[in-house]
């Protein structure tokens, strides 16, 4: 059996997700566009969907514009605010050093079109400080964004407070708010939130589809340009079944979202407790204030990939937190973020849970990182040196 523990990188699909979409691959295939009664059935189906997510969130339907996922969202969102900023001879924007790529690579984008980019420092707890953004905000800064929950190190960030700053400053504030849904209350009212973005491959929903939410009076720039579907903002027709397993999904996810919560929390801790007992092995990010389901450690020594590769070995899918899609050896810029020197920011592990991981998951995970860690050690010139002596330990 395997132990399924990377949920922050994708989940398994819902089975009410995936019986909402059966009827829109099948019955009702019309295009949304079409005036004849196939295409108008869709079209229904299509508004009501973005009712349902709209009132997930507390936002109005017109609000919610369907796009490829959490990258697009946060490709657009941030794009868009920087355009409509430059309009008004604002050029500054601020985030964070932990965002996603998604974040970071079109802020590096729109910095060689000349906007300034301020990357707020993170703790080492892994939260940034509603007075950061404060005193970081200029006259000309356009645009602040915070992701809502770390997807390495699962960490909350006060996004609230920060929303209310930003109101106050009057300066657009967008979240990623793509690790929290099913887990962190999201109301972009109360928030104070102008544009946020959600995924629904992350909460148990299909992939390559998410929704960028827009408060009204947002002037948003297509990033996809072509027929006036989403009013204009992205071209395209509408991927109607993945829209309507999201729907689904996330109002299941919103449901139950307490409930999960609370179990994961349980399982979160016992798996802390027992990896903790590892020695000169640290947990990444804030104890508390982190994702119900996320657990991320750096053990000295070692080397994260050799550490998942035998943890498949034994059946257990983990990640190391680094983003190694570029196939570059890089350390995770997460961990450097929060201060992890390079040697350290190797030796990670990443355990991200979902409501089907159970407390037996959890105790053989233990077993299974303790031994795979102790061996990797055994065969470590690295760990020799340190147990000499001739090196010097970084963690206790
Ligand atoms: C997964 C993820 C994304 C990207 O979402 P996709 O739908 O895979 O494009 C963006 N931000 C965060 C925080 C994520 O975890």
């Amino acid at each position: 059996m395997k132990i399924y523990l990377d949920n922050a990188a994708t989940t398994k699909m819902s089975k009410t997700a995936m019986e909402a979409m059966l009827p829109y691959m099948d019955m009702v295939y019309g295009n949304p566009s079409s005036l004849h009664s196939a295409g108008q059935e869709a079209a229904e189906a299509l508004s009501k969907a973005r009712q349902r997510i709209a009132d997930c969130i507390g936002a109005l339907p017109d609000e919610i514009i369907f796009t490829s996922g959490g990258s697009e969202a946060d490709n657009q969102a941030i794009i868009s605010a920087a355009y409509m900023g430059r309009q008004r001879g604002r050029k500054h924007i601020i985030s964070t050093a932990f965002e996603h790529h998604a974040v970071l690579h079109t802020l590096r984008k729109l910095e060689q079109e000349g906007f300034e980019i301020t990357l707020l420092d993170v703790h080492e707890n892994g939260i940034i400080s509603p007075e950061q953004v404060q005193e970081a905000i200029r006259d000309d800064t356009c645009l602040v964004t915070v992701m809502y929950a770390n997807n390495e190190i699962g960490t909350i960030q006060p996004i609230g407070e920060i929303g209310q700053i930003c109101r106050i400053k009057d300066v657009l504030f967008h979240t990623d708010a793509v690790q929290a849904a099913g887990y962190l209350p999201i109301h972009v009212g109360a928030q104070n939130v102008d544009m946020l973005s959600l995924s629904a491959h992350k909460f148990h929903g299909p992939k390559g589809i998410g929704i960028l939410y827009a408060k009204r009076g947002t002037a948003l720039t297509p990033l996809i340009e072509g027929g006036a579907q989403e009013r204009g903002r992205r071209a395209g027709t509408e991927n109607i079944p993945a829209i309507m397993g999201m729907a689904a999904a996330l109002e299941e996810a919103c449901a139950y979202r307490e409930d999960h919560a609370g179990r994961l929390r349980a399982l979160r801790d016992r798996l802390i407790a027992g990896l903790a007992q590892i020695p000169h092995g640290i947990l990444n990010g804030d104890a508390v204030n982190r994702l119900p389901g996320n657990v991320s450690f750096c053990f000295e020594g070692i080397e994260g990939e050799s550490l998942l590769l035998l943890l498949d070995d034994r059946g257990i899918c983990a990640s190391s937190g680094s983003a190694c899609t570029s196939g570059a050896l890089d350390p995770s810029h997460v961990l450097l973020a929060i201060g992890r020197v390079h040697d350290i920011a190797h030796g990670s592990l990443r355990l991200t849970l979902s409501e089907e991981n159970t407390e037996k998951d959890m105790d053989d995970t233990i077993e299974a990182v303790k031994e795979v860690v102790a061996y990797l050690r055994s065969i470590s010139p690295i760990w020799r040196e340190l147990v000499n002596g001739k090196k010097k330990f970084v963690i206790k």
